[in-house]
């Protein structure tokens, strides 16, 4: 498995090992000047504005992060072009496959910051400019014929192949790849870029009357490219035109969530709401159905005690088919003496008395993990939203504790997983409170979790989500609650839900992930709150105008007959607003960080009660 993904820093733990690969891959395959560029790489991520070039590095990485190759491109934004700087591959390994992805996903890029194109230097393939026998000129006509499959061909009629010094061998070419379309830039355009080129990219080298003359020597309007040379004919429109990065959501479904049916009386969380939510699904916006790989348990273990899931695997494993085991006794004062009997012991590792354990609940758990993960891997490799449409929830599950029918926190292990790419923001809107995911993340900066949910003086799970809650040690200021009263007007709901998108905001998160449960919705057996499609909608909207890699992770909604409109709803809403709002990154320069101050956020009038509980 190779995924693409887009390295937007050398800070994160993973996001720096990518980039001592890159370095030594340069430094291995350029000798000559790849151990210069080579050490300069951070830095130009750091400062992304040096030059005036924004640098965008592209990795494609297996599944271990090991990186496989990588392009390196320089983004002007001033005059919305991208120039390719390095596109190399591992020797040796396949290369041209990997090499032609990293390529697809540097078009992709390019088309969705609406660039003219993307300029590439390349040597020449013709013997009079090239007489290296020792295979150069093969070298270079391969490359040549590599960029001629998507269009991409010398700009003719120019001196941009003049070299400084007269007469030296092996002058570049300058490729134009207009993204498939049909016009090109005209003169005036393409001298400006072709001047940002050898100015900000080439400034040492070149001298201004050298500039200026290859400047100068662009004269055809609009330009004229090289004709055909290795193709028959030109690509097809369709597949000279880079697929946008977004148009589809990656929709990934838990198969084997049907196993998992507890049939006591009052056990909401049933098969039937996977169901519901998919037949309308299909009318809200294109997805794409993805099948669930398989991920090592090491992602649960990260953010769950070791004991609790060896726990949860052996007694889930004892329990006879068909019935399900309730924790009835809690043994907490005395931990270092836990009952023998694995059904005895569940109190040890369970929030409530309701969520059992049975044959299949650890089965179905561990396959929302897996549907969670390869979503959360479709996001890492640049798809804007991705969705996971699982059961059993997870957000109720803590570090070492299941309750309110969740077991392994989907949601809190996505987060984790993100988390060595970049912060994360987690936003529950689930009508209660995300105790799991706050407990997880308790002591962490880098993963903010906002919650809005209804009261715990009157909600579940009773305990946590008061407003006080904010963190501890290095993660205080970085939970918030936002907890709202019995009743909620539409107005007061949205005011809040701002405030959680301020708090975001002010963040800056490198991906969101939302615990959406639909059981703010009217009528849901576990609410009381009376969210209709239209505040669905506007939850997707704010959270699509967000601008970020946004993962959605299902979590609670027992109201069977309106779930699948309020999913449409919310779908919706994330779909328009998310294409109306361009993607946080390249587009808008880094802000600084912002101290981490909570919000302020209107009081609910239940907040007041909070001491009497
Ligand atoms: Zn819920």
């Amino acid at each position: 498995m190779i995924r693409i993904r887009r390295v937007p820093d050398d800070l994160a733990s993973a996001n720096a090992a990518a980039v001592a690969q890159v370095q030594a891959i340069l430094r291995e395959q350029f000798p000559t000047a790849g151990p210069i560029e080579s050490a300069g790489i951070p830095e130009l991520l750091r400062n992304p504005f040096k030059k005036k070039l924004r640098t965008l590095l592209f990795v494609a990485e297996d599944g271990e992060d090991q990186v496989k190759g990588f392009a390196l491109v320089m983004y002007a934004p001033d005059l919305n072009f991208i120039y390719l700087d390095y596109l190399a591959t591992q020797l040796g390994r396949g290369g041209h496959g990997i090499g032609a992805a990293l390529y697809e996903r540097v078009r992709e890029e390019a088309a969705a910051l609406d660039c003219v194109g993307i300029f590439i230097e390349c040597l020449p393939d013709n013997p009079a400019l090239c007489s290296d026998p020792a295979g150069t000129l093969k070298t270079n006509a391969d490359r040549l014929r590599f960029y001629e499959q998507f269009g991409a061909r010398p700009i003719i009629g120019t001196k941009y192949d003049m070299t400084i010094e007269p007469n030296l061998e092996n002058p570049p070419y300058l490729v134009f790849d207009g993204l498939g379309r049909e016009m090109l830039p005209d003169r005036r355009r393409t001298q400006a870029m072709v001047r940002a080129i050898l100015e900000r990219k080439y400034g040492e080298l070149c001298p201004p009357e050298y500039t200026d003359m290859v400047v100068k020597s662009v004269q055809d309007d609009p330009i004229r490219l090289r004709p055909l040379r290795y193709l028959r004919r030109e690509p097809e429109p369709a597949k000279a035109a880079p697929r946008p990065v977004a148009d589809r959501i990656p929709l990934v479904v838990n198969d084997k969530h049907e196993i998992h049916h507890v049939k006591d009386r009052g056990y909401v969380e049933a098969p039937v709401r996977i169901s519901a939510i998919l037949r309308e699904l299909e009318h809200a916006v294109p997805f794409e159905r993805l099948p669930p790989r398989t991920f090592s348990e090491d992602h649960i273990r990260a953010v769950h005690a070791g004991a609790f899931v060896d726990y949860l695997r052996r007694a889930c494993a004892l329990v006879p088919a068909g019935k399900s085991i309730y924790p009835y006794v809690f043994p907490i004062r005395n931990t270092k003496r836990p009952p023998k009997e694995l059904p005895l012991r569940a109190g040890y590792f369970c929030i409530d008395t309701f969520t059992p354990l049975n044959a299949n609940a650890w089965l179905a758990a561990r396959r929302a993990v897996d549907c969670t993960l390869t979503a959360a891997e479709r996001v890492l490799s640049g798809a804007r939203f991705a969705y996971s449409l699982v059961r059993p929830p997870g957000h109720h599950a803590e570090r070492r504790a299941f309750g309110g029918f969740c077991y392994l926190n989907n949601t809190a292990i996505a987060a984790h997983y993100f988390s060595r790419y970049g912060r994360v923001a987690v936003l529950d809107v689930d009508y209660h409170h995300g105790n799991g995911t706050q407990d997880i993340f308790w002591t962490r900066s880098d993963v903010l979790t906002i919650s809005i949910h209804g009261h715990p003086s009157f909600a579940y799970p009773y305990f946590s989500g008061f407003a006080d809650e904010v963190g501890e040690g290095a993660g205080k200021g970085f939970n918030l609650n936002l907890p709202l009263p019995e009743s909620v007007d539409p107005e007061t709901y949205r005011a809040v839900l701002a405030a959680a998108v301020n708090r975001i905001e002010r963040f800056q998160p490198a991906f969101v992930v939302l615990s959406l449960g639909y059981d703010t919705a009217a009528g849901d057996p576990t609410g009381s709150w009376r969210h209709r499609p239209a505040d669905f909608r506007k939850i997707g909207e704010a959270v699509g105008a967000l601008g970020y890699p946004t993962l959605v992770v299902q979590e609670g909604g027992y109201r069977t007959r309106t779930l699948g409109s309020n999913a449409r709803a919310f779908f919706t809403g994330l779909w328009d607003s998310g294409h109306k709002t361009p993607l946080r990154g390249p587009r808008r320069p880094a802000r600084p960080t912002p101290a981490p101050t909570p919000a302020p956020v209107p009081m609910p009038a239940a907040a007041q009660l909070e001491g009497a509980t």
